[in-house]
This record gives structure tokens, C-alpha cells and sequence, in this order.
């Protein structure tokens, strides 16, 4: 009896398993296309690597005691990042730790993959840790409205780091600076990286973007927006002389890319003050826009 019954879960069972979504299984977005554009790894002083796709940031930081991986764009990223681990020289599963700076599918997606691949640990601020054990949005956040589309592979175990607290491995501490406002979780990270005498500081600066689904007004809360300025604000302040933003597109870095292989090229004193300026201006004309609108109906 046993016989025919394995044959079959020989013959079937394993199909049946594979044919489930992986944690490489594409998302389809109308901008995922554009955004998992391959791209070249690159250092960007130091220690430190840009190892993401052309449209979504990925940072590589080589502690001398394994390596530790900011965010993981989306699912079909991962394979692409893992080889620019591999391209800059690197083995995956000397990777120790995987961070993540908010959990939507387009920096999230793919850290349970990259995690699968090289056995790293993951971390998030509080609430985004929440975010990923879900592999979903929190319900507060501002595009929870897009329901089912906000999916990516979840991530079961997660270390929570406090505001302002860091992750140390080898000769890099990691700073979590908490920045809410484009989700509840937003987490900016940065830490210091050393060439020949020189230190500097890099700054990973999450989404300060209000983007919304439709229903949602920010302007319903006061207290949601003064917390999103006072994370434009904070980002203002930080010490930082490389800025890599969580899209590219929203700093020089492939503009300074560009501009030989000088290794202070990507050092740009004012670059988190230019971004925190644009995204107030946004969050500005977001709200301005709520206020000439009427409000959605279900608004919440
Ligand atoms: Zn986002």
C-alpha cells in the first residue's frame, strides 16, 4: 500500500511543492520592470559598495568580520544582488546581517531570499519588524489601502533595534535613526567608513516620499504629519557625507558615477539637506493638495 501511495507523493508531491510562490517569485509593478535594471556593483568609499539594482538601493558594508547588507529591493533582486555580492568578490554567506529601511515590497521583497541564501539575520527598527514578520504593510501605514498589493515574502524571525540604537559587527557600528512619515517603520541608517587616514559618514536615508493609496489623507492626523516633518528635520541634522537614498534616482549617485573613479566622488556634505528640503516640499504640496480636495469617501 505504502508503495503506491510514495510513488505518488514522489510523483506529485514535490511538483506540488515547488510550484509554490518562492521568495524569488517576481512582483509585477509598473515600475518593478524599470527598477531591477541590472547594475554594476560599485565602492562607494571605504568599506562600503552600492550592490543594488539600477533603481532601488542596496549597500554592501565589509566589516572585516562578515558583511552586512542594507535592504533587499524586490524579489527578483535578489538573485542580481547576491551576484554583485559575489562579483565585488565577496561570499554570500559571510553576509551576517540584512537591515531594512521600510517594509514595502519594492527594499523588503527581498530580504527573505537574501536571508535564505546566505543564513544572515534580519533586522528592522520596531515597527517595521512588525511590517516584515507579516510580509505585509501595518494597517496604519499610508498605502495599507492597496491591500493585497502591498504583499511580499515574509520574514519570520527579526531583531527589533531601538531609535538611535546600533548594530556592531567587526569594525562597522550601524545607526538606526527612526524617520516615520512614508511608513510607521522608516528606519535611515548610518555609520562610519575609513579610507587610508580619511573617516567619513554614510548615511542610508529611507523614504521621506508621502505617497498614499487612494482614501488616505494625511492631513486627518495632525500628529502623523508633525511626526513626518520632525523625520525631514531629523534627516536634515545628520552628519553626512555620502547619502545613498533608497531609490537612486533620488540623489547624484550615478551622476557622480559618472565622474571617474575619484574616491571622494560620491562625498556630498549637503546631499541629506537637499533631500530632506525636497521632501518637505512634497509633504507641503501633498497636504495643500488634501485641502483643496474633498475628502474620499470611507476616508479614514
Ligand atoms: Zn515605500
Amino acid at each position: 500500500m505504502c508503495r503506491i501511495a510514495c510513488l505518488f507523493l514522489a510523483l506529485f508531491a514535490s511538483p506540488l511543492i515547488h510550484a509554490q510562490p518562492t521568495d524569488v517569485t517576481p512582483i509585477e509593478c509598473g515600475n518593478c520592470a524599470r527598477w531591477n535594471t541590472p547594475q554594476q556593483p560599485f565602492r562607494l568609499f571605504g568599506n562600503s559598495y552600492y550592490i543594488g539594482t539600477r533603481g532601488l538601493s542596496s549597500v554592501l558594508i565589509d566589516t572585516g568580520a562578515g558583511l552586512i547588507v542594507l535592504d533587499g529591493a524586490l524579489p527578483q533582486s535578489a538573485p542580481l544582488i547576491a551576484e554583485n555580492i559575489r562579483e565585488l568578490g565577496f561570499e554570500l554567506h559571510d553576509v551576517r546581517w540584512v537591515l531594512s529601511s521600510h517594509a514595502h515590497f519594492d527594499h523588503a521583497g527581498g530580504i527573505a531570499a537574501l536571508a535564505r541564501l546566505s543564513g544572515a539575520q534580519v533586522a528592522a527598527s520596531t515597527r517595521g519588524a512588525n511590517a516584515l514578520r507579516m510580509g505585509t504593510v501595518t494597517a496604519d501605514d499610508p498605502q495599507a489601502g492597496y491591500g493585497m498589493g502591498n504583499a511580499y515574502p515574509a520574514i519570520e524571525h527579526v531583531t527589533e533595534i531601538v531609535d538611535g540604537g546600533t548594530l556592531t559587527l567587526g569594525n562597522t557600528r550601524v545607526r538606526a535613526h527612526y524617520t516615520p512619515g512614508h511608513t510607521p517603520g522608516s528606519t535611515t541608517w548610518s555609520w562610519q567608513s575609513c579610507e587610508a587616514e580619511r573617516c567619513i559618514t554614510l548615511v542610508y536615508a529611507d523614504s521621506l516620499n508621502a505617497v498614499a493609496a487612494p482614501g488616505f489623507r494625511f492631513s486627518d492626523t495632525p500628529a502623523r504629519i508633525a511626526q513626518f516633518y520632525a523625520s525631514i528635520a531629523r534627516v536634515a541634522r545628520l552628519h553626512c557625507d555620502i547619502m545613498v537614498p533608497v531609490h537612486p534616482e533620488f540623489g547624484e549617485l550615478f551622476a557622480r558615477l559618472e565622474q571617474g573613479s575619484d574616491t571622494l566622488r560620491f562625498v556630498d556634505p549637503n546631499a541629506c539637506q537637499r533631500y530632506a528640503t525636497a521632501a518637505r516640499m512634497r509633504l507641503q504640496q501633498m497636504i495643500a493638495n488634501e485641502t483643496v480636495s474633498a475628502p474620499a469617501p470611507n476616508t479614514r
